[in-house]
């Protein structure tokens, strides 16, 4: 079963369904089947999703997003004095590794979202 995206479907519902892992379509069946290995159908309304590949544009989310975190919270910790280098290595960089993999699915579904509403896929290619 396939739908029309571009004609029906509001951007930002899509989007948020993504970043909820969901669906953009129904927002009831899981995005993703492992970490964020999309699936080909969507298990409850069978809508094709393997044709929206985020490509690049994943890491580009991702890192603009840390960019701003981390940004924030080295200036944070300059304003507040405690900008020493042994608590930059024991705050920063583990929050440079757990943060990218905590946002990586929803930021994978987002995109996956903003391009199922505005049928952007791979088969628009072919
Ligand atoms: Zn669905």
């Amino acid at each position: 079963m396939s739908s029309d995206p571009q004609s029906s479907s509001p951007v930002w519902p899509s989007i948020w369904r993504g970043i909820k892992c969901k669906c953009p379509r129904c927002g009831r069946g899981w995005l993703f089947h492992h970490y964020i290995e999309q699936v080909d159908y969507c298990s409850v309304c069978n809508e094709p999703l393997a044709a929206y590949k985020v490509g690049l544009f994943l890491p580009l989310i991702v890192i603009t997003v840390m960019v701003h975190i981390l940004g924030f919270v080295m200036l944070e910790m300059e304003l507040s004095g405690r900008g020493s280098p042994l608590i930059y290595l024991y705050v920063l960089v583990p929050l440079s590794v757990v943060v990218p993999l905590a946002i990586l699915p929803s930021s994978k579904g987002g995109i996956i979202g903003l391009l199922w509403a505005k049928g952007w896929s791979d088969e628009q290619d072919r």
